[in-house]
This record gives C-alpha cells, structure tokens and sequence, in this order.
C-alpha cells in the first residue's frame, strides 16, 4: 500500500463508505509491516468508532487479524469447544464450567485473558495454583485438549498479533467500546484457538463493558454471526453483572469459591446457575446430548472436580493443595450496613478494583460479600468482608446502596441468541 491509498482509505471510512474485504486485509498487513503507522491506524479506529462498521467489514477486520499470525489446529475426528466472557467481577464460570463441560464429554480448549479494567481474568486466578503453567506452546495446549479433554492457557504470543497491537492502540486513544471493533477483536483470538463450537457470555450492567442489554444484545448477535461466517457453530448468552456473580472477588480466593462449586459444595447459588446453563450450550454446540439434570448430576458426582484436578496436575500444578482451599469465613474487617434497607445497588466497579488491589499482596486476600440485591439488611449487618488493608480507601459501605423499597431483581440470563 503507498501513502496516497492509506489516506483514501482513512477518508472512505471518514465519510461512512464501506470499505471491502481486500482493502482492510491489505490495511492489517501493511500496519503488521510498518507500512501503516499508530496515527494513521488510529484515525481509522476513531472513524470506525463515529461510522461503525457494517457486518461485511466486521467479518473482513476479524478475517485480516486472523491471519496476522498462527491458528490452533485439532485433529479432524474430535469436535472442540470454547466459551468466552466479555468480563465480569467474581466471574468464576470458566473455572468450573471448563472442567464440568469435559467430564460430561466436551473437549474443551479455552483460551483465557488476564484482567481488564476492574474485571478479574483466570489467567490470574489460576496462576495462584502453585506449579500451574499457564503459558502452554500451541502444540502442548492441543495435546492436552485431546488427551484428558480440557486446557485453559493463555493467549500465545504466536496468536492474532494485529490485535494484540491494535488493543493497546485502541486503548490509548479512546477506540475501545466500538462494536464492529470489539467483535472482530474477540472473534478473531476465538477463530485462532480452533475450536469448532464458541459460547459466548456477554455481560451487561454496571459491571459489564456493555451497559445496557439491548448493548450487549447487539454484540453478542454480531460476534455469532462473525464466528458462523467461518463455519464455528455460536451462541451466545447475555448475562447479567450488575451485581458480583459469586462471591469472591480476588484471585487465589475466586480458585477457593470455584473449588468449592466443583466439590458440589454450593446447590442454591447464582454462579452454580449460570454454570449449568453455559455447560449447557457449550455441550448444544459440541452437538452432544443436552440435559441440565445430568449436567448437575456431574457436578454433584465430584467428577467435574476430578477434571479440574487432572487439568491442573497436566498443567504442572499442585492439585493436592486444592482440597485444603475455603472461602475464608473469619477473620478480615467487616463493612456493615449504615441504614435498614434493601440492597438496591452495588458499584461492582469499585468492587473489582478493591478485590484486585487486595489480591496483589496476597492471593488469598480479597473481599467476601454477604448480601445480593434484594437483600434486606439492618442497619449494622455485614456487607461485605475484606482481606488485607482497604481502610484507606474511604467510605466503603457506600459501595452497597440500600433503599426502603427494594428493586426488582435483575435477571441472570437476560437473553440467549442462537
Ligand atoms: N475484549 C477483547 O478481547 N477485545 C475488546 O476489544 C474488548 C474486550
């Protein structure tokens, strides 16, 4: 590409054209090259972001990331699924669901990120585990799918490097929450982990990159219909964070709730709702039998536990020290309610934020909630506990709102686009 068609390029996409399949592959590659530098691409992110880009050129953006580097590649004979989350705080999902999918016959090869923003990553939480390796080679990560049925490592360098540079670009220079960009962004690192079939949990509220369901709609049915233009069967499931999904929020503390999920300590639990249902549209598009009741009959049977311990000891960790691994239930400093009142908001934001500064000087610290929204409490009853030094964080009983009335409760799965 010469500076001329750069620049006419940057302008069509200026002036709300569309631009075709060729001319964004030649674009990544020429900024791959050199050829096409941080201002120029990051003009062409800002009027994407203003123009939008239509579902052609979302499929031709994804098409040219994946091709900026190396793709997974399963043995034709097995079907292999991932699942993927658009972000949340306490988000244990892809810790219990990766295991649970597997030991009721799924291969699983997720391929995870490290936090974002005030969002937890389990490329953190599992790195706690003491030995576990969470940087496994192509090769190794495939191996390891086929053999015991599930691995979750961390994207390798080898993998979509367009994005990996166009992400920091885009979040220096404000072009992150643009749809067409955000799909092709995720789609495309989804694509290159091979798998056949891709779930994909989009969260919404307050804790959500996307805010509003009608949102988070939008990009789910976007990014379905980017991976099934490249053959992938997808669905994905619009979830709700406007509150923490579990009730840790950390690290090594969020592997310590997960345990206990997979032990089939906890029945009447949101998490464990969630959980089943993603197992059950990852097992939907790796095209096996589907039945919640059996799903949760695993789970309870201790063989998802048994998956996640294999993982782990295949991953070169120490899966004896899981047993011995609670949500702390003493000790840390209580924040307690100043009013009565039913919770009717929690800022999950600053959550996160706390349970990831906590985390850093001990993966064991972080914050336990005790309420929900909905829940009634008393003036002076617990909201949360935290582990590890906030006090000089301020007021943080202002973090859970607390009205006379209470709101209607969000619901958990506010939609399913299939
Ligand atoms: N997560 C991604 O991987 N990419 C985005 O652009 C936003 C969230």
């Amino acid at each position: 590409m010469n500076e001329a068609q750069i620049r006419q390029a940057i302008e069509r996409k200026r002036e709300g054209h569309e631009l075709d399949h060729d001319l964004w592959q030649a674009l990544i590659v020429a900024y791959m090259d050199g050829v096409v530098d941080d201002a120029q691409m990051a003009a062409l992110c800002m009027a994407s972001l203003w123009r939008g880009l239509s579902e052609t050129e979302t499929f031709a953006l994804t098409d040219a990331i994946v091709h900026s580097g190396a793709s997974v590649r399963f043995s034709d004979s097995i079907r292999v699924v991932d699942k993927h989350s658009s972000g949340g705080v306490s988000d244990i999902v892809s810790l219990v669901a990766v295991p649970l999918a597997a030991a009721c016959g799924a291969k699983v090869a997720k391929l995870s990120g490290r936090a974002l923003g005030h969002t937890g990553g389990t490329i953190d939480k599992l790195e706690t585990i003491r030995g576990f390796d969470v940087a496994l080679s192509l090769d190794r990560f495939v191996a390891q799918v086929e053999k015991i049925g599930c691995a979750i490592s961390a994207q390798s360098a080898e993998i979509v490097p367009a994005d990996k540079r166009l992400y920091h670009l885009r979040d220096h220079t404000g072009t992150v929450p643009s749809m067409g960009l955000i799909a092709a962004s995720i789609v495309s690192k989804k694509i290159a982990g091979g798998a056949h079939g891709i779930v994909f949990d989009v969260k919404t509220g307050v804790g959500g990159f996307m805010r509003t369901v009608d949102e988070a709609a939008q990009l789910g049915r976007s990014m379905v219909d980017i991976a099934r233009r490249f053959g992938r069967s997808a669905t994905a499931l619009i979830t709700d964070m406007n509150e923490p999904l579990g009730t840790c929020i950390g690290t090594g503390i969020e592997i310590a709730e997960a345990c206990e999920l997979l032990r089939g300590e906890r029945s009447e639990d949101r998490a464990v709702d969630l959980v089943l249902d993603i197992v059950c549209a990852m097992l939907r598009v790796s095209e096996l039998p589907v039945s919640r009741d059996r799903v949760l009959a695993t789970l309870r049977s201790g063989d998802a536990y048994t998956m996640f311990c294999s993982m782990v000891e295949a991953q070169g960790g120490i899966a004896s020290s899981l047993g011995l691994l609670h949500v702390p239930r003493s000790g840390g400093s209580v924040v307690t309610a100043v009013d009565d009142g039913f919770v009717n908001a929690i800022d999950v934001v600053r959550l996160g934020n706390l349970g990831r500064m906590l985390a850093t000087s001990n993966p064991m610290h972080g914050i336990v909630m005790h309420v929900r929204i909905g829940s009634y409490c008393h003036a002076g009853a617990p909201l949360f506990t935290h582990y590890g030094n906030a006090e000089a964080l301020g007021d943080l009983a202002s973090i859970v709102s607390v009205a006379s009335t209470p709101i209607q409760p969000h619901a958990l799965i506010a939609k399913t686009i299939d």
